[in-house]
């Protein structure tokens, strides 16, 4: 995969051309690989190694703490030392200044090693980089920076029992804190009282301290909370209380965990019920409630929160990807040993020869090619999408605004391509090892249990379909997908030209023509419920349209790198072919019913089930 990797960043995305900017200009294209060689021996020596244990000896609440293996508080130690925290802040409150695209390589090491413990280092940097862009400058230098120094971890506590994907419920209530609430120099104090359903890393030892980023709504003048998202305010909930100078106080606040759930995959990762203000740990007496510092405006929570959403949906992404890569390769090295029947020659089977390693029978070489094609695609998809993030963040101005367009229409499919075709790459990878795949004596069934997660959290598959085909693809007049039609157009425009690429680029033509149509098509009466009943096969389609995309463009770079001849270019060119022979036409199916506006699902009745 390291090569893959590399061969995508500077063959592909030519990185290179980043350190023109005066932003990233004290790196260097070994600066680039050192990150990324640290990276991978971290991942290598203190995740990999206790990625079963994180799972089998999942976290333990003995009714006051919670436990969880020595091994990733090692692993923990040494991410934090590593300075990742803060790979992509300024150089001067810690950071290493580091691009996007580079930081997420990087990080891919540790989720294909130990997701689960990665969790607790990319919820903490989620947090801080938040704060760090609407804290005010005493909540960045208390709370950001010593999250940034690992001396703290962070949670996103968004999610309450009956508030998931419609975070307008949100139920739980922050009230102004005494009549001097507005002159603490934390922020502006409130009092908070609510659950927190499904809170990761919600609580541990790992640190000495968590920072939870809290979504609540504050009372209106009379006394009622504001309908709808606009009454999400967001605050900063430590679980113990700390002074202006970052001091613990020596003040437990009233969060406590009221269980932790117990899951099907991602078990080194704590998942949390957290109730604030109910009472069991009363603080500084006077008020109930958890004490908590406004960040930003009233009202602005959700905005705030999403302000990281790009990154964090990639970050799902990405992580879903190096799942399907991890059971990928765990399932090409064991075809390559295990001997199973014989082969399929022109006469038949011969009866008396010796097995052969499975990888010699055509249908498990078509699992292997399917996982190949799932997982390095969904890699190029994920590096190309924080490679935008570089460009909104660094480019100029005409180029970054490109990039903030595409990325409103690629952010949905960087989260939900891989969640879905990654865990059916995870599903292959059992399938390769047969009855042995479905046991725990090997890995793969773990990767597939936790790769199972990312079709749910950071807005599940359905709510990702109803973003793009409701929002995304119609916003600014279909800006998005005519400009991503355009892109497509350009590598379209050089396939043409190139022996072998010619004909998947009319293939591409023809699908893109298609989900065109098919768009207008769902839009042609203007009824949003008509329109999107069938709004995941719509993903599906734009997520396999792209994806044929992204690996025609691989194949240009395969040509440009003079690597075709080569084992690594071949593999590059088969899975190009898989995709284009297997996976494109399945858009038929999908666009189908989305161009019908096939009213099934709509109109079928509760009682008929
Ligand atoms: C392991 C794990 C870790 C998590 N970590 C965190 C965390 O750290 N912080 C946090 O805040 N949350 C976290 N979550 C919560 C996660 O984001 C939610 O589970 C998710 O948003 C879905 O909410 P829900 O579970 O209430 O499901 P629901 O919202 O009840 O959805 C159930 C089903 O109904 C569908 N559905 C719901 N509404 C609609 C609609 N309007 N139209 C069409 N279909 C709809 C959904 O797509 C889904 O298939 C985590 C969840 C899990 C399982």
């Amino acid at each position: 995969m390291r090569a893959t990797l590399d061969f995508l960043l500077h063959d592909w995305l030519g990185v290179a051309s980043l350190l023109s900017r005066a932003r990233f200009a004290d790196h260097s294209v070994e600066t680039f690989a050192s990150v990324l060689d640290t990276c991978e021996r971290i991942a290598r020596d203190k995740f990999a190694p206790y990625n079963r244990l994180s799972d089998t000896q999942e976290p333990h609440f003995d009714g006051e703490r919670v436990h969880l293996p020595e091994s990733t508080h090692a692993a923990m130690a040494a991410y934090a030392e590593s300075g990742m925290l803060a790979a992509a802040q300024d150089y001067d409150v810690g950071g290493m200044q580091l691009p996007c695209v580079i930081e997420m390589a990087a990080n891919s090491f540790f989720s294909k090693a130990s997701v689960a413990m990665g969790g607790y280092a990319m919820l903490t940097s989620g947090n801080a980089n938040l704060l760090m862009a609407h804290g005010t400058p005493l909540q960045r230098e208390v709370f950001a920076r010593n999250e940034f120094a690992g001396r703290w971890f962070g949670t996103m506590c968004l999610s309450e029992p009956q508030a998931g994907s419609s975070l307008s419920d949100v139920a739980t209530r922050a009230v102004p804190d005494g009549d001097g609430f507005e002159a603490d120099p934390l922020g502006p104090r409130y009092r908070l009282r609510g659950n927190k359903m499904w809170i990761s890393a919600g609580e541990h030892e790992l640190t000495e301290n968590i920072i939870h980023l809290v979504l609540a709504k504050i009372p209106g003048p009379d006394g009622k909370p504001v309908a709808g998202t606009r009454g999400i305010s967001l605050f900063i909930v430590p679980k113990k209380l700390v002074n202006e100078r970052g001091e613990l106080t020596g003040e437990r606040n009233d969060v406590a965990l009221a269980g932790l759930n117990h899951k099907l995959g991602y078990r080194g990762t704590t998942n949390t019920l957290l109730n604030f203000g109910e009472g069991r740990f009363p603080v500084r007496a006077g008020a109930p409630g958890a004490i908590g510092y406004l960040v930003g405006r009233p009202g602005e929570g959700l905005r705030c929160m999403f302000h990281m959403m790009n990154e964090a949906r990639i970050g799902v992404g990405l992580g879903a990807v190096m799942l399907g890569c991890a059971g990928y390769e765990a399932s090409l090295e064991y075809a390559r040993q295990r001997t199973q029947g014989r082969p399929m020659t022109g006469s038949g089977k011969d009866a008396t020869q010796p097995p052969v390693p499975i990888i010699q029978h055509a249908d498990v070489r078509r699992m292997l090619l399917a996982q190949k094609s799932y997982v390095e695609g969904g890699l190029a998809l994920e590096l190309y999408c924080a490679r935008l993030v570089d460009e909104l963040a660094t480019g100029a101005p005409d180029a970054a605004r490109e990039a903030g367009t595409l990325l409103e229409v690629l952010t949905p499919i960087a989260k939900s391509w891989p969640s879905e075709w990654c865990l059916e790459a995870n599903s292959l990878a059992i399938q390769v090892l047969g009855g042995y795949g479905y046991t725990r004596d090997f890995m793969v069934e773990q990767y597939w249990r936790d790769n199972r997660l990312n079709m749910i959290h950071e807005g599940t598959h359905g709510i990702q379909a109803l973003d793009l085909l409701g929002r995304k693809v119609v916003m600014d007049g279909g800006a998005g997908l005519k400009l991503l039609a355009a892109r497509m157009g350009a590598t379209m425009e050089r396939a043409g030209h190139v022996e072998g690429l010619a004909v998947p680029a009319q293939g591409l033509a023809a699908a893109l023509q298609k989900l065109g149509a098919a768009t207008r098509a769902a839009w042609a009466t203007g009824v949003p419920e008509e329109a999107l009943a069938n709004a995941t096969p719509y993903l599906q389609a734009f997520g396999h349209v792209v994806l044929a995309w992204l690996w025609l463009d691989v194949a240009l770079a395969v040509q440009r790198a003079q690597t075709a001849a080569e084992a690594f270019g071949q593999g590059k060119l088969a899975a190009m072919r898989y995709f284009y022979a297997y996976e494109l036409p399945k858009i038929d199916a999908w666009l189908g019913v989305v161009a019908q506006r096939e009213s099934l699902v709509r109109e079928m009745q509760d009682e008929w089930f």
